[in-house]
């Protein structure tokens, strides 16, 4: 594109928030047909807020007192409201010793000389944990969109806690406006798949990879380059730099981690999805005026 082009397209990218870092970042996104959006605090608000909490032989209190000890040492977004959730409950303060993050899974430690466990199934079942009549429960819950996470003490699941994330006011319109564009849109995401599933549906995204270890974005933006794909991915979190890095072009929240901000070739200072398709249509602008 010529220099002109490219300050009008940033210029009008900077007018509403959408920072291009570089020529390089206007001229590409003209060129994407395919956009990869993280689900956890980019079309979702990022605050989950617990909204059940299931419990099999053991007291509710007790229950959120060992499940608050494990998470207060974590710096999860799942934690951190399920930390608040107990300490709004009253439930009691209890230490914890031998805290041990597992990264896409979940975290344990030993609270009131038990070892707690809280995270996905598949945590539980590298444990060897039996969820039991819990697994129904579990199942429904994120079968209507909420995430949900089992607690295991001394081995035997014990109960389920579940979450809900607010999808952004704009994500779908996002979406819809990418596809009007004939831009694919694929969710990417570490929850799980029936969760996943139902906020897709939703939002009007078809594609969903699920379930994916924060270490394995990246490898899932390189499988869709690989079939040819010109990919942009959004994301917010230090799990999404190295897949923000991996794309053709990365675009972060602005509400985000100071990481994928700094990785990102385009920034959404507004954390408006809308904006999206905002700068892959200024690129395309920007591209035309070239010719
Ligand atoms: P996301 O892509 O949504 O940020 P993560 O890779 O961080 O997901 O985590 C994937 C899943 O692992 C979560 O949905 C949750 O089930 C489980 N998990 C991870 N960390 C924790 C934690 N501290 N407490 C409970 N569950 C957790
Ligand atoms: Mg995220």
């Amino acid at each position: 594109a010529t220099p002109t082009a490219i300050m009008v397209g940033t210029g009008l990218g900077a007018k509403r928030g959408v920072l291009f870092k570089s020529a390089s970042a206007l001229e590409t996104s003209a060129r994407i047909d395919t956009v990869v959006m993280d689900k956890t605090g980019t079309l979702t608000k990022g605050e989950p807020a617990v909204t059940d909490v299931i419990t099999a032989g053991i007291d509710e209190g007790r229950l959120l007192a060992l499940v608050g000890a494990v998470e207060r040492e974590s710096e999860h977004p799942l934690a951190r409201a399920i930390v608040g959730h107990a300490k709004s409950a009253g439930a009691p303060v209890l230490t914890a010793t031998d805290f041990r993050n597992v990264p896409g899974h979940g975290a344990t430690a030993t609270v009131d000389g038990r070892r707690v466990l809280v995270g996905n199934r598949r945590l539980m079942a590298a444990e060897g944990v039996e969820l039991g009549d819990l697994a129904a429960r579990r199942d429904e819950l994120a079968a209507s969109g909420r995430t949900s996470v089992v607690v295991a003490v001394d081995g035997h699941a014990v109960g389920v806690v579940a979450l809900a994330d607010a999808v952004r006011d704009t994500s779908a319109a996002a979406v819809a406006a990418m596809h009007e564009s004939g831009i694919q849109v694929v969710m990417l995401t570490g929850d799980n798949e029936a969760t996943a599933r139902r906020i897709a549906d939703q939002l009007g995204i078809d594609t969903v990879i699920a379930e994916v270890l924060p270490g394995d974005k990246a490898a899932k933006v390189a499988e869709l380059q690989a079939q040819g794909r010109r990919v942009a991915m959004v994301g917010d979190g230090v799990n999404d730099a190295p897949a923000l890095a991996r794309a053709d072009i990365g675009i972060a929240i602005g509400a985000g981690t100071d990481v994928a901000i700094e990785t990102a070739d385009i920034v959404l200072m507004r954390s408006d999805p809308l904006d999206v398709p905002v700068a892959l249509r200024i690129g395309k602008g920007t591209l035309r005026k070239m010719r």
